[in-house]
């Protein structure tokens, strides 16, 4: 049975997560502030963290740090306050998989839920099941080792999420064709995702920050205007 720990402060918002879980055959876990979250998802490892920003003491934002910094990969779905734009970027940029926006319907949540533990599943059996050998991919400094899950530039390892690991070899594997942001949301986010494609932007400015040596005249992410990214590889110096 699935795991899911929901950290939410507001009473009202866990009743109807936690009904809606249960009915649904989860496992339901709560935390109503951002320390208990922490330890709870060490200690209980659930397989998904429905994850309020606005918390008592340590929020949202920081628990989500938090556990990235700790190497705990558990999926994380954000929840946020409408028109909070700047939480939402900013949360995926700290390595949530995704966000709601309050108000939600019961219906967006469990359909949410079940997208994201899918994926997870269905990447976890992939990779049980492709026991071919994976050599790394080399292009200008840029090396990947797609087995080990690592990938350095100029020899230094690039610490990156699941995410951005991910469409890091997709781009890679794509050299040189134009790809569009909905193309990258299909490929990475494969899953019904109801948001815009920003969330691609925020993870390309990422990544470009880790591999561009200058991040304004980025040498392997390129920008095509009007339809999405291209990776390239770099010019011999
Ligand atoms: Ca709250």
């Amino acid at each position: 049975m699935k795991k899911v720990l929901v950290v939410e402060d507001e009473q009202s918002i866990v009743t109807l997560l936690q009904y809606n879980l249960e009915q649904a055959g989860y496992t339901v876990y709560i935390a109503r502030d951002g320390n208990t979250a922490v330890s709870m998802t060490l200690s209980e490892k659930p397989d998904l963290l429905l994850l309020d920003i606005m918390l008592p003491g340590m929020d949202g934002m920081d628990v989500c740090k938090t556990l990235r910094q700790e190497k705990v990969h558990t999926p994380i779905l954000m929840l946020t306050a409408k028109g909070d734009e700047f939480d939402k970027v900013l949360g995926l940029e700290l390595g949530a998989d995704d966000y709601l926006t309050k108000p939600f319907s019961p219906r967006e949540v469990m359909a949410r839920v079940k997208a994201i533990l899918r994926r997870v599943e269905l990447q976890d059996s992939l990779s049980v099941k492709e026991p071919e050998v994976q050599v790394e991919v080399r292009v200008g400094e840029l090396v990947i080792y797609p087995e080990k899950i690592e990938a350095f530039i100029n020899e230094k390892l690039l610490d990156l999420t699941p995410k951005e690991f991910e469409l890091l070899l997709y781009l890679v594997r794509h050299s040189g064709k134009v790809l569009h942001r909905e193309q990258l949301l299909d490929a990475i986010w494969n899953y019904e995702y109801t948001g815009d494609s920003r969330i691609v932007d925020v993870h390309i400015s990422h990544l470009r920050e880790k591999i561009e040596t200058d991040t304004k005249h980025p040498v392997y992410i390129k920008t095509i205007r009007g339809f999405g990214y291209k990776f390239d590889e770099p010019p011999v110096k």
